[in-house]
């Protein structure tokens, strides 16, 4: 706990004493998107930073723990020796991993004012998550499930959700009634669905407070690179390499579709660059009611 605390949350999240709880909550949604550990791949460093945003979060929109904090805070100010057991985070918003430089001379916000009294056992609604979503071509093309694995805040298991347990502090979530879980959901890919759509999961997000609801998850489609498609609006664009003779004589070819293989029929003479079109073998339309076609392009080996 006084490790915790040493911690400056304010700057952690770009905010000053005076922030509203909405820009609080918007801050934070930037900062946990751009370091969640699935846009980072998987760094350790940025899963950190997450986790400490999270915590900075955590603390700052719950009003009573927020007061802790600042009292806590304010008697460490005091004291002279402080310690310094974890990395400092000063810096801009954004700014994270630079080195600030004259950690001693930091600013630190006046104590002066209290933070708003609010009811700390009111039920608040657990927080919005947004992440980006990595989905194959073939299925960003023709729908499907995908398993998403993300981390959010869950009701805490060992006092479920109350904070305390026998009269004293909760030891596994510290009171916050929440902890951090890392939570898989079957995500439906629908057929057909625009590269950088986002699609809303209703009360997918973080877990509320005193009963309040959870939050929403979104998630951006982001469509994978494939080695062999290309999609353009609802067509699927392939190129194959042909033989010189197939090319000049004509003949069965089977090629790669989205979902197996179909044998197309090369014509006589054709050359480099021309297209043939499969139909309905491209991308869902309408939501897959329709397909879109498979074009070929030709490339010619050299003999
Ligand atoms: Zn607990």
């Amino acid at each position: 706990m006084a490790q915790t605390t040493t911690r400056n949350y304010y700057k952690i999240l770009g905010i000053t004493q005076k922030t509203s709880k909405a820009d609080i909550k918007k801050k934070y949604r930037e900062l946990a998107k751009k370091y969640h550990p699935d846009t980072n791949s998987g760094s350790k460093v940025a899963e950190d930073k997450f986790k400490i945003i999270s915590e900075a979060y955590e603390v700052l929109s719950n009003a009573k723990k927020r007061k802790e904090y600042d009292r806590e805070r304010a008697y460490q100010k005091k004291s002279p020796r402080r310690p310094r057991s974890q990395p400092d985070w000063s810096g801009p918003p954004g700014g994270f991993g630079r080195e600030s430089g004259g950690n001693q001379q930091r600013q630190e916000e006046p104590f002066a004012q209290e933070p708003e009294a609010v009811d700390p056992d009111m039920p608040t609604s657990g927080f919005d998550l947004q992440f980006m979503i990595d989905v194959p071509l073939p299925i960003v093309a023709l729908g499907g499930t995908i398993p998403y694995t993300y981390e959010k805040y869950v009701q805490c298991e060992e006092c479920e959700g109350t904070g305390s347990s026998g009269g004293d502090e909760c030891p596994e979530c510290q009171g916050k009634q929440l902890v951090v879980r890392s939570v898989t959901l079957d995500v439906k890919i629908p057929p057909g669905v625009a590269d950088q759509y986002t699609l809303a999961f209703i009360k997918e997000g973080g877990a509320g407070r005193n009963g309040g609801p959870p939050g929403q998850l979104f998630l951006k489609i982001c469509t994978q690179p494939h080695p062999k498609f290309k999609r353009v609006k609802n067509d699927i664009i392939e190129e194959v390499f042909i033989s010189a003779s197939l090319a000049e004589e004509g003949g069965p070819l089977k090629v790669d579709t989205l979902n197996g293989t179909t044998t197309i029929q090369v014509e006589e003479e054709t050359l480099v660059g021309e297209e043939l079109r499969v139909p309905g073998e491209g991308a869902a339309i309408s939501w897959g009611k329709k397909r879109g076609d498979l074009i070929i392009k030709f490339n010619i080996e050299a003999e």
